[in-house]
């Protein structure tokens, strides 16, 4: 797989792994909520989420007209689902793990509840958050150093507001141990990195955050990640 390494491009990058890219799909619902009449666009978006949204050590994915950040219902719980198609030996704990850590940070509750042979990762609607592997043929946002990818469906209102019903994580299949580098990245960082986009987060500046773009060895979440998710809840509980 050398030609994922790709010219001499990197260089400037050999310290660092890229957390993923901010993956946001919008599904517009018209007044009435009618499903019947879903309108929706799905746009990637490479970059750190919404630029001057959130505070010190973390910014917000996603803006709703109304202001506030774009999230899940208040203490909600959110149902998860696994395709193992791809997985590394030993993802169902690491699956776990990852989401135990998520939960324990905030008061949003993933919660897994199977397994699934689904691998719509790009285009999601409203339903269980999709975990699941994929190298880049399948997946091209996944070229290149990015690690995995991570994002939320939401319907947005009339008025502006608008919430979380659906989305994925997909994680790069050559992201640890064989890939990039002999030793790889860890995939439950990646997973905790990707599960806070889906409830929410972009990336941050602050390099000794979770939430940093490219990981260069953090492994645990930061004051500004736990900031952040403090924020996405006193906006989902009003
Ligand atoms: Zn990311």
């Amino acid at each position: 797989m050398s030609g994922r390494r790709g010219g001499g491009c990197t260089s400037v990058l050999s310290m660092l792994l890229v957390l993923g890219l901010v993956i946001s799909m919008v599904v517009y619902l018209s007044p009435a909520l009618d499903l019947g009449n879903v309108r929706r666009t799905v746009a990637a978006d490479p970059m750190d989420g919404v630029p001057g949204s959130g505070g010190e050590g973390y910014s917000f994915m996603q803006v709703a007209g109304d202001g506030d950040p774009v999230t899940w219902g208040c203490e909600e719980r959110i149902e998860v689902v696994v395709n193992p198609q791809g997985a590394p030996e030993g993802y169902a704990a690491m699956v776990e793990s990852a989401v135990r850590q998520v939960n324990e940070a905030s008061s949003f509750s993933f919660a897994v509840t199977g397994e699934t042979e689904d691998r719509e990762f790009l285009d999601r609607g409203r339903g269980p958050v999709l975990i699941g592997w994929a190298d880049e043929q399948e997946v091209p946002e996944l070229e290149g150093l990015t690690a995995g990818l991570g994002g939320a469906t939401y319907v947005s209102g009339p008025g502006g507001a608008a919430r979380a019903v659906g989305g994925m994580v997909v994680i790069d299949t050559e992201s640890q141990g064989g890939g990039w580098f002999s030793r790889g990245i860890d995939q439950e960082v990646v997973l905790v990195h990707e599960l806070i986009h889906v409830l929410g987060l972009g990336h941050t500046e602050q390099t000794d955050q979770l939430m940093a773009a490219e990981n260069g060895g953090q492994d645990q979440l930061g004051a500004g990640d736990l900031a952040g998710l403090a924020a996405l809840e006193d906006a989902a509980c009003g």
